[in-house]
């Protein structure tokens, strides 16, 4: 078990979930926040999330709910955070602006060795490291939400991103639980958002063309397309559709293409379209001043979805 330093930067959504994964791992992890209260608040709420892990048998790695708390430390100096850690998380908002400026930083502040990693959703490696000393030691991971949940996080190098990089974050994110996955070249949106944003892009137009409700809409969702999607992709759901992608293609080819032609350009969402999906939302999930209600719905789904793929 590795006691080594990880540097985690932001103590919000992400940075807890990062420092606890870490932690899981055996490294030793200290947390900055350019707000104190929210590092301490950090604390509490980590404290309560191992133990709800706890509860429900889902703790990572092999330490105790304890040892893995104890392994978390928190600090209001940025060079404290950075100081000897080999890997640095970076979890601030996602603005180019401050993720920039958080790095200048810790850009003379680090090693040649040291791994500079950002939890960016959207901005490009080369768009936040391009004026990096240490540019080369650069890359992203991009975790799902809930990551304790969601394992798999999205690796993207820059084109000046040294090899031993990846290979060193895939080695952390597979130690701390996680499935990385590497993206081989910098697109906007990586690969989860661009395949999120054409469902929503679709389904957005089905709905506004009057084919479908928005309630039958997340329905085939839920009850169908998504129950395959949380155990294979499209391509192993195409594979075992037919004799394999072979005979796949030659049933299907045709159809998808002319259905696909059919799509039409992207649309912003907005305007009564939105507001219709918004209120039947507000039928299915609840109000919004009532949303943490659904919200540990959904979670207490996703942690009985996580134990039965443990367990499967
Ligand atoms: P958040 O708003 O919950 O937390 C951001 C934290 O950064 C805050 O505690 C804030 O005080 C701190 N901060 C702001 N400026 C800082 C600075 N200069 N130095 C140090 N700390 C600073 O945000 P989040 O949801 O945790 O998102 C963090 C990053 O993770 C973003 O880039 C986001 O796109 C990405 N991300 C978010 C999700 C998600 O679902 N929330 C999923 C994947 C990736």
């Amino acid at each position: 078990m590795s006691a080594k330093k990880i540097g985690v930067i932001g103590s919000g959504l992400i940075g807890r979930s990062f420092a606890m994964l870490f932690a899981s791992a055996g490294y030793k992890v200290v947390i900055f926040d350019i707000e104190p209260a929210q590092t301490r608040a950090a604390k509490e709420d980590i404290r309560e999330q191992l133990a709800s892990l706890e509860k429900n048998g889902l703790l990572k790695g092999s330490l105790s709910r304890q040892q893995q708390f104890d392994n978390i430390s928190t600090t209001e100096n940025l060079e404290e955070c950075v100081k000897n850690a080999f890997f640095i998380q970076e979890c601030v908002p996602e603005r180019l602006d401050i993720k920039r400026k958080v790095w200048a930083q810790v850009d003379k502040l680090v090693g040649d060795d040291v791994i500079l990693s950002s939890s960016t959703s959207a901005l490009l490696p080369s768009a936040i490291s391009e004026g990096l000393t240490h540019k080369n030691r650069f890359i992203i991971s991009h975790p799902t939400n809930p990551p304790f949940y969601c394992p798999a996080i999205e690796v993207v190098p820059a084109g000046w991103t040294d090899p031993d990089v990846i290979e060193k974050t895939f080695t952390v994110l597979k130690e701390s639980g996680l499935v990385p996955v590497l993206i081989k070249k910098e697109v906007p949106g990586f690969v989860l958002n661009r395949i999120q944003y054409a469902i929503i892009g679709e389904c957005y137009r089905l709905i506004k063309d009057g084919v479908v409700s928005p309630e039958d809409c997340d329905t085939i969702m839920s009850q169908g397309l998504g129950l395959r999607y949380a155990f294979m992709g499209p391509w192993e759901t195409g594979y075992l559709n037919a004799e394999g992608m072979l005979s796949y293609g030659e049933r299907y080819a045709d159809m998808i293409l002319d259905i696909q032609k059919s799509f039409g350009p992207p649309e912003r969402i907005e305007g009564p379209t939105l507001q219709a999906i918004h209120a039947s939302m507000e039928r299915l999930a609840g109000p919004v001043q009532d949303i943490q209600k659904r919200r540990q719905w959904r979670d207490k789904r996703l942690i009985a979805l996580a134990k039965l793929k443990r367990d499967l």
